[in-house]
């Protein structure tokens, strides 16, 4: 199963704000032995951890000095990083009113001080369990159906991600594209489903190639597959596209059809590129395109890499 998909096995992770200690300490003994407690006494503490711990539950006091819990849930469902975390308000106040204003912010529920245990740990594991089924149904709709690693969509995400770690950290970022060598013809000659079975086959040993955690195979189209390796230069990319090939080349799949051999080879393009704002995260893919067809046009079953030029603007 793919590290990205695997939905946690693990204790969900309940992120408490409240600027009085005593507060967060109730809830802290309620949930501490269930979840994984983050907590935070502002708001701006509140920002920070959801956008480092992603945590599956927030729950929010509503008046605290600085950033008020309104403001952290507006600034929260503004950003496309945490948009997704659920929230629920634990206030003083239980006004109609405010439980509207609160609801209308994004929040999922409205939770009124001095808390009954027993209704916010209901309430508490009700929004856990939505939220873990949230999760799998959002890993569910980024695999490719057929092969079982990461589909188009998400490597999209992933790439648009890592683009932006790579501008932030400036350092180097990989994408090898992979194609499989007259891959029509095995279809001609093997017939559709033997393909598809092909095609999980030869998916199986270009995962058997990568191995970091932020390491990204995915299908990106037909019988083409996108490898995004984040924090990792050209060298070091071309080194697993090489595994890539050999893995490949190594499950003696027979191909009559190929012109060059009998049995299945992938031919592979990598480019790397250190990231700045005035590249889109396209031109990289684009660039490693570029070199899987030269690949093609030098033979087939061999790898072609370049570093993407990159030119910033005059100052
Ligand atoms: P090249 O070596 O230049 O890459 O030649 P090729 O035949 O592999 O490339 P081409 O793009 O001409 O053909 C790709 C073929 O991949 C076409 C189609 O039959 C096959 N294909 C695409 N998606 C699937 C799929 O989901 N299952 C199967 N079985 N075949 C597929
Ligand atoms: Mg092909
Ligand atoms: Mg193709």
């Amino acid at each position: 199963m793919q590290h990205w998909l695997t939905v946690s096995q693990t204790k969900p992770k309940l992120l408490l704000v409240d600027d009085q200690r005593v507060n967060i300490l109730v809830l802290y003994e309620l949930f501490r032995v269930d979840c994984e407690i983050f907590m935070a006494m502002d708001g701006e503490q509140a920002l920070q951890l959801c956008r480092t711990v992603s945590p599956d539950l927030v729950l929010l006091d509503v008046c605290m000095d600085g950033l008020d819990g309104h403001e952290v849930c507006r600034r929260l469902k503004a950003d496309p990083q945490t948009q997704n975390i659920p929230i629920i308000f634990v206030t003083g106040r239980g006004s109609e009113e405010d439980e509207v204003r609160g609801l209308d912010l994004g929040a999922v529920d409205f939770i009124v001080k001095p808390i009954n245990p027993a209704i916010v740990r209901a309430r508490v594991n009700t929004h856990l369990t939505l939220k873990r089924q949230n999760d799998i149904l959002r890993s569910l709709a980024m695999l490719d159906g057929l092969t079982g690693v990461a589909n188009r969509r998400k490597f999209d995400e992933e790439l648009a991600r890592s683009w932006l770690q790579s501008v932030r950290e400036q350092a180097q970022l990989s994408v090898i594209m992979i194609d499989i060598d007259y891959f029509k013809r095995y279809n001609d000659h093997y017939g559709h489903l033997n393909g598809d079975s092909c095609l999980q086959a030869v998916a199986g040993a270009l995962e058997q190639a990568i191995n970091r955690p932020y390491d990204l195979l995915a299908r990106y189209g037909g019988e083409e597959f996108a490898c995004l390796l984040p924090n990792t230069q050209l060298n070091g990319a071309v080194m697993v596209a090489e595994r890539m090939s050999a893995n490949v080349q190594a499950l003696q799949l027979e191909h009559l059809g190929s012109e060059i051999g009998q049995f299945v080879t992938v031919s592979l393009g990598v480019a790397a590129v250190t990231a700045n704002h005035s590249i889109a995260p396209q031109a990289l893919v684009q660039e490693a395109d570029r070199r899987l067809y030269q690949a093609k046009h030098a033979g087939r079953a061999q790898v072609c890499f370049g570093n993407l030029a990159t030119s910033l603007p005059a100052e």
